[in-house]
């Protein structure tokens, strides 16, 4: 094996164009430590191995055809939730069983344009509705740094795959800290995209006015390579904006100097009952930050604490209406009834696991007569406030600092006997899905339990250049991406 599962996306690309090595020497090197490690890792649900090569095979043609795309013969691991043509989706539940995806997903089409190599399908909790793909009925994933610990959620495999060197890079899906929180968890780069930047056409919905695709990596220039294949304008998604796609990777370059960049840091953002590890290593990225000639500035953003609530009525609403479609007679699984009912109750009853189950029953209570006012609407309004307040601190800085997650990642079981202290984790995510701007989240050190810890930079609406610039800098001049877990 020449390692080169252990590279990332630039690294490679440079390699394929030197001639130094084929997209089919990448795919049997990620396959062979697919097959070495994913026995504890747990991140596949499906693997397409003889395919992979195949296109791989494919990939290398069109390289020798004179195409130079940086994602050309790169191989990507999908969360379980995106449609493939002929491929299982099954997002990790059982009412899925036996649905295979008639189309492409957009995000997936644009892959393909790119060259990209669809190695398989990750673990995730069950329709994205988790922190720790716990709930995942389809399978267990492991964090890659301790396989006692969760990997995060609801994209636990897509970033255990990539932190265990089982992937070059993948895609997941942030509703409100999905794609963040596990790139935290596992030491990788993960971007929340802009709401309508990237199209959820092809995405299985779980709150269709949060949700968005994006990258989790191993570097912040990968991220940026992987949004330029994925973003774009796409009228199957009528939330798609029409805006040309910036290039991101090309923008970031040598250059890890932060003079005349203004970045805040919102005092709220410090919640109580912090992990200690977890606030002074953000505190020092902020330090660092300031020595790469930064300026920072104290912002507020005085709902956020609200958002928490807001988060779990509005997602719930949604997630009860979207789950409507899973009743047995379009989509896998079926059990037969003595009317059309009984056939909807006995398949949803058997098909979805206890947490999809606790959420349609909250979102359609928040949504029933005598009641939405007193919630959704409330909600709604509460969403506007946190967006404001994010417009005010914009005002003031060109992104913000601060922690992905209150904690490293905790050991399995520690949180599944009370949602409510699982919820509670989602504090410092939730706000950037509601406001619907953009965040990523890259390593910013370890926990004494060697476990990895995020910084969430978090930038103002279709400013993923700034942010991506930031964290860029930030990388290139601290050494923690660099870690990797012992398998
Ligand atoms: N943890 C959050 C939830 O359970 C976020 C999930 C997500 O972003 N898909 O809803």
């Amino acid at each position: 094996m020449a390692d080169l599962h252990k590279l990332t996306i630039s690294e490679l690309s440079e390699k394929l164009a030197a001639g130094d090595c084929t997209s089919v020497d990448i795919v049997n090197d990620v396959l062979a430590s697919i097959e070495a490690n994913d026995g504890s890792v747990g991140a596949y649900l499906t693997l397409n191995a003889e395919d992979a090569l195949a296109q791989a095979e494919a990939a290398d043609e069109r390289r020798a055809a004179g195409e130079k795309l940086p994602m050309l013969g790169i191989p990507v691991a999908i969360k379980d939730l995106l449609n493939v043509k002929g491929q299982p989706c099954t997002c990790s539940s059982k009412i899925l069983e036996g649905y295979t995806a008639p189309y492409d997903a957009t995000v997936i089409a644009k892959l393909r344009e790119a060259g990209a190599i669809l190695l398989g399908r990750v673990n995730m909790d069950e329709f994205a509705m988790g922190s720790s793909t716990e709930n995942a009925a389809l399978g267990k994933t492991s964090n890659p740094w301790n396989l006692d610990h969760v990997p995060g959620g609801s994209s636990g495999g897509s970033a255990a795959c990539v932190a265990a060197d089982e992937a070059i890079a993948s895609l997941g899906s942030d509703t409100g800290g999905s794609i963040r929180q596990p790139a935290a968890f596992c030491g990788c780069v993960g971007v929340k995209p802009t709401y309508g930047r990237v199209s959820r056409f092809g995405l299985t919905a779980f709150a269709s006015s949060l949700d968005q695709i994006g990258p989790i990596t191993k570097t912040v220039k990968d991220s940026a390579i992987l949004m330029e294949a994925i973003c774009g304008h796409d009228p199957m998604d009528s939330s798609s904006i029409e805006m040309d796609v910036p290039a991101f990777g090309e923008k970031l370059t040598a250059d890890t100097s932060l003079a005349g960049m203004k970045l805040g840091l919102p005092k709220e953002y410090f919640v109580e009952g912090m992990d200690p590890e977890v606030e002074q290593s953000v505190r020092d990225a902020v330090e660092h930050c300031r020595n790469l000639g930064a300026e920072i500035v104290d912002v507020s953003l005085p709902n956020a604490k609200y958002a928490i609530a807001v988060y779990y009525i509005i997602a719930t609403a949604e997630a009860s209406a979207n789950l409507a479609r899973f009743d047995g007679i379009r989509y896998g699984r079926r059990i037969d009834g003595k009317d059309p009912a009984d056939l909807y109750g006995k398949t949803r009853s058997a098909g979805f696991g206890p947490e999809v189950k606790r959420r349609i029953i909250l979102g359609t209570y928040v949504l029933s007569s005598g009641y939405y006012d007193a919630y959704y609407k409330k909600a709604q309004k509460v969403r506007t406030l946190i967006r404001n307040d994010f417009t005010e601190a914009f005002k003031q800085c060109d992104a913000i600092l601060a922690p992905v997650t209150p904690t490293p990642a905790y050991k399995k079981g520690d949180k599944t006997d009370d949602p409510l202290k699982m919820y509670l984790d989602d504090i410092l995510t939730t706000p950037i899905n509601l406001a619907g701007n953009c965040a990523l989240s890259l390593p910013c050190g370890f926990a004494s339990n060697g476990l990895p810890i995020g910084l969430q930079i978090i930038g103002d609406a279709f400013q993923e250049d700034t942010i991506l610039k930031v964290g860029h800098a930030y990388e290139q001049t601290t050494e923690w991406h660099t870690r990797k877990p012992e398998l």
